[in-house]
C-alpha cells in the first residue's frame, strides 16, 4: 500500500515545526497534525538562550518582546544582587507567537498543517504507520512525535523518564514592561524546595512569573509561587492567566524510536535537567528528527534500522554529555542552593560564567569538564 505522506509530524511546537521544515526542505510530502489552533497558548517562560537563537532557521526573525541585559538573583527573596551584561544575552518571546512563526516557516518550506486535530493512536505496519485521529486515519512512511510531555508518541515509543518537575506560571498585565524597573531585566530566585527556582520575565505588556520544583509537592510549589508573587508586590496586579505544566527529562538509555516513529523535544524527554530549558532542545532535536525521518521515509529493511539508529546516535552526540552535565549541576544545586547563590551573587567570574552559559558562548558540558568545576561539583553533590 502507498502511504499518503512521507513524513507526518505530531505537534506544532518548536520540535515539530523544526522537523516538518527540514523534511519539507528535503522534498518530502509532510503533514503536521496539531491538537490546538495556532497561535495556541503554551505554559512557558519563553526565554530564548543563545543555543535557541543559534538553532533558528537561516533568515528567521523570532517575535522577540524584550531583550535582556540585566539579571537579578535572589535566594528565596533575600540577598538580592543585580548584574548588568555589556549586551543583551536573553530574548523573551510569547510562545504562541514563536510557535506560529516557526510553523509558518515549515509551511513556507512546503509542509501541510491540519489544526484542531488530536492524534488518538498509532499503528505500525510493514512499511508505513497508520495515525488515528477523531477525523479519520492518515498513512505515512515516517512519523516525528513532537507532542510534548504528555503526548501519545512518548508512550508509544516507550520513553523512560528520570526527572519530572512541575512548572507553575501566572501572567500579570503590566502596562509597559519595557520601561521602569523591569526594562531589560529578569529576576531569578533560587527557591526553598530542593532544585526549585522562580523567575520574572517582563514581556512588553505582561510579566510572566513562574516557579518550578520537583513533581509530587504541588501544595508547596503553589505556596512558593504565592509567596514569590506577594514579595514582588504583584498581589493586586491584574492576572491574565495562570497555568501549570510538567517538564520531563529522559533516562540516559531511553528509546528514541520504535519502528518508523521517532520522538523529539519534550516528547522524547529532551530537556536540560538543571534549568529545565527546553526550547533549544526542541529546536535542535526537531532538526535531527526531521533529517532522520527523511531517511526513514526512504528506507526499507536494514536501511530502516540504519536510519533510526543514526537518529539515536545523533541525539546522543548532540545532547548526551550536555544532559549528563546538567544532571550534575542539578544535583549540586538541589543540595546547596545557598552556595550557588553566594558564588553567583558575589563573584564576578561566577556571574560571567553564568552569562556566557546563557548567552551560548560556552556549554554546561564544557564547564562541568573543567578540572576545578569538576571538583566543586563532586564536593557539592556529596
Ligand atoms: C513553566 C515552564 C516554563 C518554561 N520556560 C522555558 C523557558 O523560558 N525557556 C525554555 O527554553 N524552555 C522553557 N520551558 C520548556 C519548554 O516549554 C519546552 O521544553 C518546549 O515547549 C518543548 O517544545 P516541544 O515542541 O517539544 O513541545 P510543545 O511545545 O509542548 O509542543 C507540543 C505540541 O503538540 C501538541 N499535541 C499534544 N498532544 C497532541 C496530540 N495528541 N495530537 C496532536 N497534537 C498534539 C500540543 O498542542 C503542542 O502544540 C518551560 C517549561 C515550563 C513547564
Amino acid at each position: 500500500m502507498t502511504a499518503e505522506y512521507d513524513v507526518a509530524v505530531i505537534g506544532a511546537g518548536p520540535a515539530g515545526a523544526s522537523a516538518a521544515r527540514i523534511a519539507a526542505e528535503a522534498g518530502c510530502r509532510v503533514l503536521m497534525l496539531e491538537r490546538g489552533v495556532l497561535p495556541r497558548y503554551k505554559t512557558c517562560g519563553g526565554g530564548l538562550i543563545g543555543l535557541s537563537r543559534a538553532a533558528f532557521p537561516a533568515g528567521f526573525t523570532p517575535p522577540v518582546r524584550a531583550r535582556i541585559d540585566r539579571l537579578t538573583f535572589t535566594l528565596d527573596g533575600r540577598l538580592s544582587r543585580t548584574w548588568r551584561a555589556r549586551s543583551p544575552f536573553i530574548d523573551l518571546v510569547y510562545r504562541d507567537e514563536l510557535d506560529a512563526a516557526l510553523t509558518d516557516a515549515a509551511l513556507d518550506a512546503g509542509a501541510k498543517l491540519q489544526e484542531g486535530v488530536t492524534v488518538t493512536g498509532l499503528r505500525s505496519e510493514a512499511d508505513l504507520v497508520r495515525i488515528r485521529t477523531a477525523e479519520g486515519e492518515v498513512t505515512t512512511r515516517a512519523v516525528v512525535g513532537a507532542d510534548g510531555t504528555s503526548g501519545r508518541t512518548g508512550t508509544y515509543v516507550g520513553v523512560q523518564i528520570a526527572q519530572v518537575d512541575l512548572g507553575l506560571e501566572t501572567e500579570f498585565a503590566w502596562p509597559d514592561a519595557t520601561v521602569g524597573d523591569w526594562a531589560g531585566r529578569v529576576l531569578i530566585d533560587w527557591g526553598p524546595l530542593p532544585g526549585s527556582y522562580g523567575w520574572v520575565f517582563p514581556k512588553g505588556d505582561a510579566l510572566t512569573v513562574g516557579v518550578i520544583a520537583e513533581r509530587g509537592q504541588g501544595a508547596a510549589t503553589k505556596e512558593y509561587l504565592a509567596a514569590f508573587v506577594d514579595r514582588l508586590g504583584l498581589g493586586d496586579a491584574p492576572e491574565i492567566r495562570s497555568s501549570g505544566h510538567l517538564t520531563r527529562c529522559r533516562t540516559e538509555d531511553s528509546p528514541l524510536f520504535r519502528d518508523r516513529v521517532l520522538v523529539a523535544g519534550d516528547a522524547a524527554g529532551l530537556l536540560e535537567p538543571w534549568t529545565r530549558e527546553g526550547i533549544s532542545y526542541a529546536l535542535r532535536s526537531g532538526r535531527l528528527a526531521g533529517a532522520a525521518a527523511v531517511a526513514v521515509a526512504r528506507s526499507e529493511g536494514d536501511a530502516l534500522s540504519v536510519a533510526t539508529e543514526g537518529y539515536a546516535a545523533a541525539v546522543e552526540a548532540e545532547f548526551g554529555a550536555e544532559m549528563r552535565a546538567g544532571r550534575r549541576f542539578h544535583t549540586a544545586f538541589s543540595r546547596r542552593p545557598g552556595l550557588f547563590h553566594a558564588a553567583i551573587a558575589t563573584a564576578p567570574p561566577a556571574w560571567g560564567l553564568f552569562r556566557r552559559l546563557v548567552g551560548g558562548e560556552t556549554s554546561l558540558e564544557h564547564v562541568a569538564a573543567h578540572r576545578s568545576m569538576d571538583l566543586v561539583l563532586r564536593a557539592l553533590s556529596r
